[in-house]
């Protein structure tokens, strides 16, 4: 069965009381994963996007794509529509502003050929719209929106707004992949915990005369971490976090007064920079919500979480949740046990609250490490930096704790 893109005269086919076995609210880079993971599960999946395609492709976002979001991607196949589209880092240098001791990790460190990858946020999107669209099993619905849902029993029954009518649909399970605020962890009551970041991390895309060597930099100054990211076309990505008046202040300046600002905290490695595009203020949460799971109901990405930007874990752990939540609804599915029963979703929490814990928890702590200027703090990092790069086990094991190399390996990463 090829693409069924709903249109609203269109009506599903009514099996045994539900019409689907899964809906995913959300058509993120997260619902979407999601969606491609289950293409061979014989699950039958609705997709639901509030925004039309071309707005939802449109966001000026760009994400440092892990090692194991990679495997994850190459296991669905869909990563050879993805790589050429997206940069290559084989190099990462760490430093605490201008002490002169950076450490640098490199492909030698953990044998092999790339680090990780630089990707805007159309080259992960688009390719993955693309393949849902050719998933059998996939009902792709954009733009319509969820409106309510009601748990029962069996079933949840999801209201849609789809081009102004309302339709009801039953599924077995309800996904939510709808964002950090989240409307259906909200409406299940479900308790977040977690704290607002006393930083606003601007984003902007700036060209460097010299090449950026397919090198990612994270530069820790005292108002916060500073990274750039190299993009294709010789362009990098800055993630520059300060506190939220200065923040305010920077975004304010002039094009020439911004650059000037930002040259100070970039170095001249690459020699002179040219800003593209607009810059824009992002508020910083770290955010852990109670449970991912209640009866019938599991929330995946930033629905579940949300952390600092600093190491760019955000969206690479939610990958990570949808390739877990797949393997875990088909290994539900193959031996017919109902994947909206809360034994079989709690495998799903059990698997990934802890370790999103973990990588949150390890953010907090990097940011407020390096955000301060407290002297026996400064020493300690310092001596920490030292003996990250003179010690190899240490270093590896950093790197892996940022890349997802430790911790649980999805299926999907293992089919390669
Ligand atoms: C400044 C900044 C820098 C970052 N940098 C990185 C990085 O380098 N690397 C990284 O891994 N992460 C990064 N992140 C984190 C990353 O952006 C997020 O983790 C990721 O975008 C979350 O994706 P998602 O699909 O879960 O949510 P979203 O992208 O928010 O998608 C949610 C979707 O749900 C839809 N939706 C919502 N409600 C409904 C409804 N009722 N019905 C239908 N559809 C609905 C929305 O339209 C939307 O398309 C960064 C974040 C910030 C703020």
């Amino acid at each position: 069965m090829a693409l069924t893109q709903i249109t609203p005269t269109q009506t599903p086919t009514q099996k045994r009381g539900y019409e689907y076995d899964l809906a995913i609210v959300g058509g993120g880079i997260i619902g979407l994963t999601l969606a491609a993971a289950l293409k061979d599960s014989g699950l039958s999946v609705l997709l639901i996007e509030a925004r039309v395609e071309s707005a939802a492709v449109a966001k000026g976002q760009a994400y440092a794509v892990h090692m194991l979001s990679a495997l994850i991607y190459q296991g669905i196949g869909i990563w050879e529509k993805i790589l050429p589209q997206i940069a290559t880092y084989r190099r990462v240098r760490l430093s605490d502003a201008d002490y002169p001791n950076v450490v640098e990790f490199s492909t030698t460190d953990i044998g092999t050929s790339d680090l990780g990858y630089v990707a805007d946020h159309q080259a992960l999107l688009q390719p993955l719209q693309e393949f849902v669209k050719e998933c059998p099993n996939v009902t792709y619905l954009c733009p319509a929106e969820v409106v309510n849902s009601q748990y029962q029993q069996d079933i949840v029954a999801i209201d849609i707004k789809i081009a102004g009518e309302l339709r009801t649909i039953r599924s077995k399970l309800l996904v939510a992949a709808d964002g950090a605020r989240s409307p259906i962890r909200e409406a299940a009551k479900i308790k977040t915990h977690g704290w607002k970041y006393w930083q606003s991390c601007i984003v902007a895309f700036v060209k460097p005369e010299k090449s950026h060597n397919d090198t990612a930099y994270e530069r820790f100054w005292s108002s916060g971490p500073f990274a750039i990211l190299p993009l294709p076309g010789n362009r990098c990505r800055i993630v520059w976090t300060a506190p939220h008046e200065e923040a305010k202040a920077l975004c304010a300046l002039d094009d020439e007064q911004f650059l000037k600002e930002l040259s100070r905290r970039y170095g001249n490695q690459m020699g002179k920079l040219e800003l593209l595009g607009s810059r824009f203020v992002f508020q910083v949460q770290l955010m852990q919500s109670s449970r991912y799971v209640l009866p019938r109901l599991a929330l995946i990405g930033d629905a579940a979480h949300n952390c600092h930007p600093v190491g760019g874990q955000g969206l690479n752990l939610g990958i990570r949740d949808a390739a877990a939540l797949a393997q875990i609804l088909q290994e539900a599915k193959a031996t017919n046990k109902d994947i909206g029963d809360i034994r079989i979703l709690k495998r799903y929490q059990n698997w990934r609250q802890r370790e999103n814990l973990t990588i949150l928890g390890f953010t907090d702590l990097l940011d407020r490490v390096f955000s301060n200027n407290f002297l026996p703090i400064v020493l300690v990092r310092r001596f920490g930096l030292l003996t990250l790069q003179k010690v190899p086990l240490l270093k590896i094991f950093a790197l892996k704790l940022m890349i997802g190399m430790k911790g649980r390996t999805p299926e999907l990463a293992r089919r390669i």
